[in-house]
Parts: structure tokens; sequence; C-alpha cells
């Protein structure tokens, strides 16, 4: 099936339906072929060994995928219900509706003409898809050398550990909105407020006064750097907050004002600041093309169920899925711009 989907790309690519500078990154539930039913929560699990030889071919592939990325070790988190019939689904809901048993289909596309150039199937956790964007980019690197100038996704992907691979790693411009938890609603300076200075690293308040993360001498030194959950803590002196007059609207409750900064917060501030532009805008509507898709993947092709278990087969399922989708986009393109072609 990989081999067919990619035959269908680089089908695509040579028709020139291809530039591979924007591409657009997102994933969709699918519901797996495993009922509510036939399930148990972590309580009722038997803590007996299972032989492998003797379980059906969804469980065995549920075991063999036990440390891959994107199943078993995509999370540590126990699942609510694990399924009897195919265990590497996930129990799961969209927006607020009911649960059910599912697998996430993801999906990269070229924005020029909304050809996908890769798929992946993973449990549905956030952090498997995370994955699995990652996967899907270094896959089209090294299968058709394609490196795009910008990847367009939505508020799920803008962690700062991906917007860090992404800016640092891959020198790709992340048209992703910024997962950002420093906004306050009691009215108080948000961290906004504070300005950072890079040279001597340290934020300067709005009343002109420096937090730095280290103000003094200790004759044992202490250890410098982000905590264990990769936040740095920058302090204003004690003095400083004591007799300012903008203090009931910074620390009304604290001794003195403590503003955060993640490690990855130079990769953050870039992908903010291309949050401001005109191409911002642009790419805000060429990310429903992928939503597109999933909606034509759901709603004309019908896969809104799979019929097969375990990853290898929902893999080969949305294999095929994207396979059909391309080559429909093939048959609709390829005339137009053949045409195209013999008028120029
Ligand atoms: S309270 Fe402290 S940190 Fe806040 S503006 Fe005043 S001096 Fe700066």
């Amino acid at each position: 099936m990989r081999q067919v989907f990619e035959t269908v790309v680089a089908r695509c690519i040579t028709e020139g339906l291809v530039s591979g500078q924007r591409l657009a990154v997102d994933a969709s539930l699918v519901a797996a072929d495993a009922n509510r039913q036939n399930s148990s929560p972590p309580s009722e699990w038997k803590h007996e060994p299972i032989d492998p030889d003797a379980v059906p071919r969804a469980v065995r592939e549920y075991l063999a995928t036990l440390d891959e990325a994107a199943f078993g070790a995509a999370t540590p988190v126990q699942p609510k219900f694990t399924s009897h019939s195919d265990p590497a689904s996930q129990w799961t809901a969209a927006r607020k509706g009911p649960a059910f048993f599912a697998y996430s289909a993801n999906y990269m596309i070229d924005t020029d003409n909304a050809v996908i150039l890769d798929v992946e199937a993973s449990r549905s956790v956030r952090q498997a898809e995370l994955g699995a964007m990652q996967t899907m980019l270094d896959r089209t690197k090294d299968t058709f050398d394609i490196n795009p100038e910008r990847m367009i996704a939505d508020t799920a992907y803008g962690t700062g550990p991906l917007l860090e691979w992404l800016v640092q790693e891959r020198g790709i411009a992340p048209h992703i909105p910024v997962v950002d938890k420093s906004g306050r609603t009691d009215g108080t300076f948000e961290r906004a407020y504070f300005t950072y200075d890079d040279e001597n690293d340290l934020y300067v308040c709005p009343g002109g006064k420096e937090l730095k993360q280290n103000r003094r001498a200790f004759t044992k030194p202490r250890p410098t750097g982000p905590h264990k959950d990769g936040i740095l803590r920058y302090r204003a002196r004690k003095a400083d907050c004591d007799g300012c007059q903008l203090k009931a609207r910074c620390c009304p409750k604290e001794p003195q004002r403590k503003v955060t900064r993640s490690v990855y917060e130079t990769s953050r501030d870039v992908a903010r600041k291309i949050t401001e532009t005109v191409d911002y805008a642009i790419s805000c509507k060429l990310r429903k093309k992928v939503e597109m898709l999933f909606a034509h993947l759901k709603r004309i092709l019908k896969l809104d169920r799979l019929r097969l278990r375990g990853p290898c087969g929902v893999r080969d399922e949305f294999h095929l899925a994207a396979t059909a989708q391309n080559l429909r986009k093939l048959a609709k393109l390829i005339p137009i711009q053949s045409l195209a072609r013999q008028v120029a």
C-alpha cells in the first residue's frame, strides 16, 4: 500500500501539481471496528501472561506496537477503556461528543492543489499526532527531497518542542498558533507587558526595573538554567516592587513579581511574529484544505468507520483512502494542466 501511495504521489509531482513549499498537516478521528461492550477498564485487567500465538491478529499487532511512538509509547496515561477486539485503538471523544474507540488519520498535504504528500495512522492522543507530523516531514524529505518553506497547522501543533524542532532543526517557518498559557484573567500585567533583553538574559518590567534569574552571588554556586519542566524563572527585586506605584496592577498578592520563560521561547516568538503577517492569514485559509479532505474521506468515501483492525490494517486503509483521493485529484487536474501547457 505504501508503494502504491508513493507511486501516485510521485506522479502528482511529475505532473506539476506539487510545489512542496507550503505544506499543511492535521489529524482526524476515524472510528475503529470496536465497541464499548467488548472492552474493559484498567481495574478489570487480568495480570496474566498472554500467549501471542493464541490471540487474534489485532491483539498480536497491539503487543508488537507497545514500544512505538505512534502507538503504545505515545503516552504513559492509562486509557479509560481498552477494547478486547482492537486494543491499539483509543477510547476518545471529539469536541465533547460521545466517546468511542478510534484511530487518528494524519494527513500532510501540499496546499497548491491539496495533494496528500504523506499519511500516517496513529493512536488518537495528541503526542502521537505530533510525532506523526515529524515522521511525515522526515519521510517526505527522504523520499521526495521536499523541504517546505512553511508548515501550516492548528493550535494543537503549537507546542514548544515541536516549534523548536521546526525552526531550529528544520529551518521551516511555523504558520501555527502558539500554545500560550501566560494570559491572566484578573487584570494584572501579562507576560507580554514585560520586555525580554536577549543580550543580558533578563526581563524589563513596565516600571522599568529588571527581572533576573539569579541576583545573589552565592559562595557555593547554585545550579542555573531551566527547571525540570523546561521553564526559566525571572524575579524582580523585592525592594523595587515594594515602592512601585504599579504594584496593584502587577503583583498585588505577592511580595515581588515573577515571570516565567520557556526554554523554547525563541522559537515560540518566531511563530508569534508570523501570526501578525498577511501570509499567516492566507495560511489560515489554506489550512481548511486538509479539513475538506477529511470531510471528503468520511462523507463521500464513507470511511467514517474502519473495517480492518490493528495498526497494520488501519495503516492499509488510510493509505488506500489517501491514494484514492490523490488519484481523483490527478484525474481532475491533469487535463486542465495539459490544456494550459498546449495553450502556452
Ligand atoms: S511591581 Fe515590581 S515588577 Fe511590577 S512594575 Fe513595579 S517594579 Fe516592576
